[in-house]
């Protein structure tokens, strides 16, 4: 029998590549990266829609231990955040390490060998002793169920799968949502089909994007100076998290936003949209807060039209609303979002006695940390449950997870631990007080986001500063955890 993985890891986007840096780091070599794709770069290898960009500033959206002086704009594009991360496969050697077309459908907990054992999709096995899920919360686009969708007879694809074979020109286009990432392709497409109708559920809050390219002197001092471009990466953190005041309820800097932006919409827009069809009726925060400098310009083109009525269903050739308007169309694009709540799913993972995750979360996904679920040994989650943000980078926030999770693997790899798990009291307690912190968030007002489940439990935010986060994971607490000792017959004993 083949010898087990001491770490697999699932996905080789930001989080998966981070995690496998740490380990070697840490002198623990003998882990995989498996990936149901063809390359790394995980959203940024799905994402590849026209537009496609990040809305963190360049400067803090890279490792801080491979930090690029060299981001030609202030906003970084997909392809250019794409390259970065193959870039981080090559001078980090991680090739050897990469499996690709390995999709996991099942992992579960075998407790007499104290291995995690992986089923893929092609039907084959892998045995690790620790498993680090690095799938993320947005990597399963969500198409939603219309009626008649299965008879439209046209080309239909999502965001996230975009379909770079289909020429728009002459097109006659719906786009269905209007969310970060149809404000960034929306623009795209207004440019290049005959016609687009741009279907809107509910309105979101936009803010300028104050994105520009580099100059050249510019990106040489970033490049050059001592410590100017760390500077800029430092300001940028601290500016962002503080933006985190704005994600408090009923926050005074969120009214004065909204009066500020619906003024500036009202003074663009009028009179040829309707303007208070384009107001939230929510407090900016609740809904992802957008940054875009041309979405509303391509709504005011002659060949967009906004949709406001509800899609009551779609026929070969058309998009019906439920006033009876038939809006025929040849091409659909789902900017529809992800299945972010349901975060592991399909995928089945059975922990000790045979308890599934699914089980384990029924009422929501929640793990201590958003990196350990009680019952559910030596599996770590990265970008888990809470840990997503409003306000900064993920790219901090996964850092401070692979530190933490490297430090139990650690503790496992050294040989008499077989395994670490939280304890389920430590995980409930703290999920208690940050689902009393979330209740104190904008995310807790009166709209619907992908940030909440159908319980409306908020399930994907992180509701504190992200100081407090880092400062909580610059160590395992020995005390939270259950440890097994390694039995003297086992394996790592002959
Ligand atoms: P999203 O923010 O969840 O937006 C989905 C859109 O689809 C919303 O407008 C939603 O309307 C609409 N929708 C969903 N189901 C619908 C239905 N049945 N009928 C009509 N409309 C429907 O998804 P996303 O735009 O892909 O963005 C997801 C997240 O990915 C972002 O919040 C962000 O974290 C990340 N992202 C980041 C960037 C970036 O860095 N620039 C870019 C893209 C994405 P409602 O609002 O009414 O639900």
């Amino acid at each position: 029998m083949t010898e087990p993985l001491k770490v697999a890891i699932l996905g080789a986007g930001a989080a998966g590549l981070c995690m496998a840096i740490k380990l070697s780091e840490a002198g623990i070599s003998d882990f995989r990266i498996f990936d149901k794709g063809d390359r790394a770069g995980g959203t940024w290898r799905d994402n590849s829609y026209p537009g496609a960009a990040c809305d963190v500033p360049s400067h803090l959206y890279s490792y801080s231990f491979a930090r690029k002086p060299d981001w030609t704009r202030k906003f970084a594009e997909q392809p250019e955040i794409l390259s970065y991360f193959e870039g981080i496969v090559r001078s980090y050697h991680l090739e050897p390490h990469l499996q690709f077309g390995a999709e996991a459908v099942s992992a579960t907990f075998d407790e007499g060998e104290a291995v995690w054992r992986i089923g893929f999709r092609d039907g084959s096995e892998v045995a690790a002793e620790c498993l680090v899920s690095g799938l993320g919360q947005l990597n399963r686009p969500m198409i939603p169920q219309i009626p008649g969708l299965d008879e439209f007879s046209g080309t239909a694809f999502h965001s996230a799968r975009w379909d770079h074979d289909v020429d728009l020109a002459g097109r006659n286009v719906a786009v269905i949502g209007n969310g970060a990432s149809a404000v960034q392709f929306v623009p795209h497409v207004v440019d290049a089909a005959q016609h687009v109708t741009i279907f809107q559920r509910s309105a979101n809050w936009i803010i300028p994007k104050p994105d520009r390219e580099f100059r050249p002197a510019e990106i040489t001092a970033f490049r050059r100076v001592p410590g100017w471009e760390l500077l800029v990466r430092w300001w940028t953190y601290w500016r962002l998290e503080l933006n985190f005041n704005l994600m408090k309820r009923d926050s005074r800097l969120g009214a004065l936003l909204s009066r500020m932006l619906t003024k500036e919409l009202r003074k663009l827009v009028s009179p040829q949209l309707p303007v208070e069809a384009l107001i939230p009726d929510y407090p900016p925060g609740c809904k992802r807060l957008l940054i875009s400098n041309d979405y509303y310009q391509s709504l005011l083109r002659p060949n967009s039209a906004v949709e406001l009525s509800h899609i009551d269903h779609v026929t070969a050739d058309a998009v019906v609303t439920t006033d009876g308007t038939s809006h025929a169309v040849d091409t659909i694009i789902f900017g529809t979002g992800f299945e972010s709540t349901h975060f592991l799913a399909p995928m089945v993972v059975t922990g000790r006695e045979g308890r599934r995750l699914n089980d384990a979360w029924a009422e929501g996904a929640q793990a201590h940390l958003g990196i350990t679920v009680a019952g559910f040994p030596n599996f770590f989650l990265l970008y888990g449950p809470n840990t997503n943000l409003g306000h900064n980078s993920i790219i901090f926030m996964i850092e401070a997870q692979t530190r933490y999770i490297t430090k139990l693997i650690a503790e496992v790899s050294r040989g008499d631990v077989a395994w670490v798990d939280v304890r389920a009291d430590v995980m409930d307690r703290f999920n208690a007080r940050l689902q009393h912190d979330a209740d104190d968030t904008v995310w807790a007002a009166s709209c619907d986001s992908w940030y909440k489940n159908e319980h409306g439990r908020i399930t994907n935010n992180w509701p504190r500063f992200t100081v407090s986060y880092w400062n909580r994971l610059r160590t395992p607490r020995p005390e939270d955890f259950v440890r097994r000792a390694r039995l003297v017959a086992s394996r790592h004993q002959n």
